[in-house]
Parts: structure tokens; sequence; C-alpha cells
């Protein structure tokens, strides 16, 4: 095992091993194009892409003890997947619940405007009805006045 991590973070033979380190680790633990970042402010509790994760080895330093990749990370990188799933699913309860409410709300709406537009319907039908009595009151004394014969015969 390499013990690139002894080196200062500014010597060649450093941020070789960082290289080498980000190698190995992106093909065979990264998700997506991201891994866990091993720098000493990250420590693994933060997922980044490549770049963002040699900067940080360089700049923030390597957690004590990651140079051992192989077992230390595979523990690690499952406890993590677990953390992200977690989030996921958190997300997508989050979501879940705004989509049912949203959709609540919109039936709660639809109903409130159904209500609304029956009641003008009553309230138009009755309009309706009291203009109604009239305008066939009219309808029938034209009628009587076009057609005499029939209703002197009735
Ligand atoms: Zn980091």
């Amino acid at each position: 095992m390499s013990s690139w991590t002894n080196f200062l973070q500014s010597s060649h033979e450093y941020e070789k091993g960082v290289e080498d380190y980000l190698d190995k680790s992106f093909s065979t633990r990264a998700i997506g194009d991201q891994i866990t970042c091993p720098c000493k402010v990250s420590d693994h509790r933060f997922w980044h892409c490549k770049e963002t994760v040699f900067n940080h080895l360089i700049a923030k330093g390597i957690e004590p003890g990651t140079e051992e990749w192989h077992c230390y990370e595979k523990g690690m990188s499952s406890t993590s997947n677990t953390e992200r799933d977690v989030e996921d699913m958190h997300y997508d309860i989050e979501r879940l619940i705004y989509d049912v409410r949203r959709d609540v709300a919109e039936r709660l709406y639809m109903c409130l405007e159904t209500a609304e537009v029956m009641r003008w319907h009553d309230e138009e039908r009755k309009k309706d009805e009291l203009l109604r009595h009239p305008d066939d009151g009219g309808a029938w004394k034209e009628f009587d006045q076009k057609y005499p014969d029939f209703a002197n015969e009735t």
C-alpha cells in the first residue's frame, strides 16, 4: 500500500497519489460521476465529482486512513448509499405529499366551483321560470291574434 498520504499536499508524490486514488475510486465506487469525498473537511459525508474531490484533496488534505481505500471505503460507500437512498426517499415522500395536497386542493376547488356553477344554474333557472310565464302569456296572446278562429272555437 502506498504511503502517498504521508507526503506534503504540495508535493508531486501526493498529487500523483490523489490521481491514482481517484482513478481507483471512480472505477469502483462512483455513483453517476460522484464519490464520497475523502478530504478532511468532507470526510465522506458529501458526494463530489472528480474535479472537486481532487481540488479538496489538494487544498484540504486527505482524511487519515483513507489510503486503505479498498476495505475502508467499501463500508463507507454502502453507508453513504443508504443515506442517499433515505434522502431520495424523503424527497419522494415530500413530493408525494405535495402532489397529494395539490390534488386534494384542486378537487376541493373543483367542488367549490361545481357548487358555484350549480347554484348559478339554479338561480338562473328560477329567474328563467319567472320570466317564462309572462313570455308564454305573450306568446299565447300572439297566437290568439293570429288564429282568432282557433281561439273562438276553444
Ligand atoms: Zn471534500
